[in-house]
């Protein structure tokens, strides 16, 4: 299990998490949704450890870390067990996109993974473009390859942050299937996402965050009747 307790954030003065506690089981997915600037990514910088919480505990499976850490040490890199894919990409801009995809599997070297990706890039349709550079690819193929990327790392914890924008309806429903696959093979996933009939389709969970607070935590199907008045009226605009 991926659990966050108490996990705050704070920039200088500003705290962008609040006192935060969140459980991702395995086979489950939870949907982070509010507004912008509510602290969604921040949090799942924190969860990754990618940028650790100032103050809080994050438990991966077990093996627990504490902030503000003892020793200020250098984060542990808990990839690729958690895998992350943010809304801007990130892909090595020297490597071609067949190459981005095929880097980390070849350091992690499971066969399982080599195959997953080929079904991923027939599945994402990529085929044609995979011997060029970031750059000569759309934001969509971009938007694709890291997508393809993380999947096939078949990661336990698979934390997406907004990575629909350039995808049209058909991509998001292969995405869809894809989490849905990956969650049924025992993994947990957290979304962030914009797109509440997406969340539907593939959480179990979601968390409403507003000003670094969780506002409700409830399970998808309460998002059609919110018990808080504020996830009520940010629901009825969407
Ligand atoms: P969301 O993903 O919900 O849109 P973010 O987690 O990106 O929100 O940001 C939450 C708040 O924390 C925002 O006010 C943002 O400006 C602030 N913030 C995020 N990252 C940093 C940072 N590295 N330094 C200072 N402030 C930050």
């Amino acid at each position: 299990m991926l659990v966050g307790k108490k996990v705050e954030k704070v920039f200088d003065k500003f705290k962008a998490l609040d006192e935060i506690d969140i459980e991702i089981q395995p086979g489950t997915a939870m949907a982070l949704i509010g507004p912008s600037g509510a602290g969604k990514s921040t949090l799942i910088r924190a969860l990754s450890l990618i940028d650790p919480p100032t103050r809080g505990e994050i438990d991966i499976d077990g093996v627990i870390y504490r902030y503000p850490s003892i020793k200020g040490d250098r984060p542990p890199i808990p990839w690729p067990r958690i895998t992350v894919v943010f809304q801007q990409l990130f892909l090595w801009p020297h490597l071609t996109l067949r190459e981005n995809i095929e880097l980390p599997i070849s350091q992690i070297g499971i066969q399982d993974c080599w195959d997953r990706a080929k079904e991923l890039i027939e599945l994402f349709e990529l085929k044609d473009y995979l011997s060029r550079l970031p750059y000569q690819a759309s934001i969509g193929q971009r938007q694709r390859v890291a997508i393809v990327r993380a999947l096939a790392l078949r990661p336990k914890y698979l934390l997406l942050d907004e990575v629909t924008s350039a995808l049209d309806v058909e991509q998001v429903s292969r995405l869809v299937e894809c989490i849905n696959r990956l969650r049924n093979e025992g993994s947990g996933v957290v979304i962030v996402t914009h797109l509440l009939g997406f969340a539907r389709l593939v959480a179990d969970y979601f968390m409403f965050i507003d000003r670094g607070q969780c506002v409700e935590k409830a399970r998808i199907t309460t998002l059609d009747n919110p018990v808080q008045e504020r996830v009520r009226e940010f629901v009825s605009f969407v």
